[in-house]
């Protein structure tokens, strides 16, 4: 959680690039999705470590209390969730550290009296990957929310479904309807987001409303 003194406020879905440099001068930019949203000078973001890169180890194991970066932002206008949104059905679907705008969006309806219907279908390679997951679980508990998980490579003892990868099948079994006329947004790794919004179209989702956000990576 970062504290941005002069904040403007974000929209549940947004980013901000972030900026590192090093004592001899050496920057590094990378973007990260805000899983706060509103008012206030609190900023929060989840990072997932990525063994082989550059910036993420750094900002999980080294980052303290106290240090100082530089925030471009909040940025992004299209991949947003707004209470005023029309649309009565809503559909979240995140591959592993894509659940951070979806978290920001689900946070921001459970906060709104927007009655919209929400579903969250959740991918993530085992239990203990899962992010924010006691938050889920508490969000769920408000009927306009459904959370769905899958877990990739391992999941819980006595699980209902065995631990499996998402396929067009078990996707469109997950989700709201075409009929319901979902608003849909898919965040996470690349070839994750590409595949689902692939199926999706395949499934008769208009291309129109399915948005997606790419974090990279394969
Ligand atoms: C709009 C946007 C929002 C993002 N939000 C988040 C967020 O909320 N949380 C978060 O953890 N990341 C997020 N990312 C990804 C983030 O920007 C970095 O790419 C990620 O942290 C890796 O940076 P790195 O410097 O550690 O790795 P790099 O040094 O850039 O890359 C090292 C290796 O890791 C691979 N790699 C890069 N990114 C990923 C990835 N996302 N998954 C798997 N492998 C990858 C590269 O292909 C390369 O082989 C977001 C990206 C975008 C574009």
């Amino acid at each position: 959680v970062l504290d941005v003194p002069d904040w403007p406020g974000n929209l549940a879905g947004q980013h901000v690039d972030l900026r590192l440099t090093a004592e001899d001068g050496y920057q590094a930019v990378r973007s990260y999705s805000l899983a706060s949203a509103g008012d206030g000078s609190a900023v929060e973001l989840a990072v997932d470590r990525i063994d082989t890169g550059e910036v993420s180890p750094y900002l999980v194991d080294e980052l303290l209390p106290g240090d100082q970066l530089e925030l471009r932002g909040p940025l992004g206008g299209w991949f947003v969730w707004r209470p005023e949104i029309s649309a009565s059905a809503v559909q979240l679907i995140a591959g592993g550290s894509g659940i951070v705008p979806l978290l920001a969006m689900a946070r921001a309806h459970a906060s709104s009296d927007s009655s919209a219907a929400f579903r969250l279908l959740y991918s993530v390679r085992t239990p203990d990957d899962e992010f924010f997951a006691s938050e889920l679980d508490e969000l769920a508990r408000d009927p306009r929310l459904e959370v769905t998980r899958v877990h990739t490579r391992a999941t819980r003892e006595g699980a209902a479904q065995p631990a499996a990868r998402l396929t067009r099948e078990s996707l469109a079994a997950a989700v709201h309807p075409v009929a319901a006329d979902p608003d849909v947004f898919v965040c996470g790794p690349t070839r994750f987001v590409e595949a689902v919004a692939t199926w999706l179209v395949e499934l008769g989702y208009p291309a129109e409303r399915v948005r997606t956000e790419r974090f990279g990576g394969l």
